[in-house]
């Protein structure tokens, strides 16, 4: 196991995500102060020097034989009887449960370690009471580095006890605004990277991070062709967004000729709500069992990541989510449940047809879900 980060020598700075300014690269995400003056919070994706000629892969990632766990990788199953009952041409099932902590979070916490190693940072610091501060502690651990989590004070004691046991240090709040001064506050201390985000509007992960999301693109790819829709269960659009870059890259370098369309699932509307980019700074409060994809705010990944690919937003309901659970009849987080679920409405409305392959991310598997029977 490498305990050091070899950067990509063509990784040269951020860029914004909406009006492409190139910032310097830095371990604060700070929103893209020329967009800020149109009132649209926008964050910062990792900007590469364009590739050389026959150079390295489609999809350029931040970091090159680095510090793993063996995240990635994960199978993609197809479902040729539940295809059938639902009327699907194609359904597969891309099985993030089979990470090493069991989440498609461990692809961004192993680019996140990378960069703290990289950047000479001896602590991770997170906002999650779920399976990214799983993922992240585990994954410092591993790599000799700190994690401090911000949780709820309602933390289940499935996710409190993984804490301990992986050795991350909690600090417990009451509300999100809590939570994110605290990563706030620690994100300016030297030697810190903060994970996820931590600001009001917000902005996504920490941008080198979300890019560990970028090869599921390349492993659908491979493993089953090129599908024509991918769910994504949605919190605040990391793993939307990922994907979509992912698959952006691979059309660039004219791998693929069209790309497939994201939809973003939400377990309430929040995403649906907004008709302007400057919507997305509002708050869209809301209540859940769908704890995976709870929270009140909306970015500007998971925006592009929709409209850049004609995919669009699909609100899946508690109630819709455990009916599609019922039907998928396995092991599944209620988020990638719902997931699943969006699939029905989509084609309800003509925007999923009988010809198609629909791609369903399952984010991870309901042995951490209070929701789950028999947890
Ligand atoms: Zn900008």
């Amino acid at each position: 196991m490498s305990q050091s980060a070899t950067r990509n020598p063509r990784l040269d700075g951020l860029q914004c995500l909406r009006c492409g300014r190139v910032y310097p690269l830095t371990l604060i995400h700070s929103p893209c102060s020329t967009c800020l003056q149109e009132g649209v919070h926008v964050g910062m994706r990792a900007h590469y020097a364009t590739a050389v000629a026959g150079g390295a892969n489609a999809i350029p990632m931040p970091y090159l034989d680095g510090f793993t766990l063996g995240e990635g990788q994960t199978p993609l199953a197809d479902s040729p009887e539940l295809a059938r009952r639902m009327r699907l041409h194609r359904l597969s099932f891309k099985d993030e449960t089979r990470n090493p902590t069991g989440s498609h979070k461990d692809r961004m916490s192993a680019m996140g370690v990378n960069q703290a190693l990289d950047f000479g940072v001896h602590t991770l610091v997170l906002a999650s009471s779920g399976n990214a501060a799983i993922s992240a502690a585990r994954y410092a651990q591993a790599a000799g580095l700190r994690c401090e989590v911000a949780t709820y004070s309602g933390i289940s004691q499935v996710y409190a006890q993984a804490l301990d046991e992986f050795g991350a240090q909690q600090y417990s709040f009451d509300d999100n605004t809590g939570r994110w001064n605290f990563v706030a506050d620690q994100a300016n201390k030297p030697g810190y990277l903060a994970l996820t985000n931590f600001q009001l509007p917000a902005l996504g992960s920490t941008p080198l991070a979300v890019e560990g999301y970028k090869p599921i693109a390349q492993e659908c790819l491979e493993q089953g062709g090129l599908p024509d829709h991918v769910m994504v269960p949605t919190a605040r659009g990391d793993l939307a967004w990922g994907i979509y870059a992912g698959f952006q890259a691979l059309l660039q370098a004219q791998q693929i000729d069209r790309l497939p369309r994201i939809w973003v699932v939400e377990p309430f509307a929040r995403l649906s709500h907004a008709q302007t980019e400057q919507d997305l700074g509002l708050s869209y409060p809301g209540q859940t069992d769908q704890f995976s994809v709870a929270g009140a705010t909306i970015t500007y990944l998971q925006w592009q990541a929709t409209r850049n690919t004609q995919g669009g937003t699909i609100v899946v309901d508690d109630k819709a989510a455990y009916a599609a659970r019922r039907l998928l009849g396995q092991s599944a987080e209620l988020c990638a449940a719902a997931a699943l679920g969006a699939v029905e409405p989509l084609q309800r409305s003509g925007q999923i047809s009988a010809h198609d392959h629909v791609v369903v991310m399952l984010t991870a598997s309901a042995s951490r879900d209070p929701t789950w029977p028999g947890y």
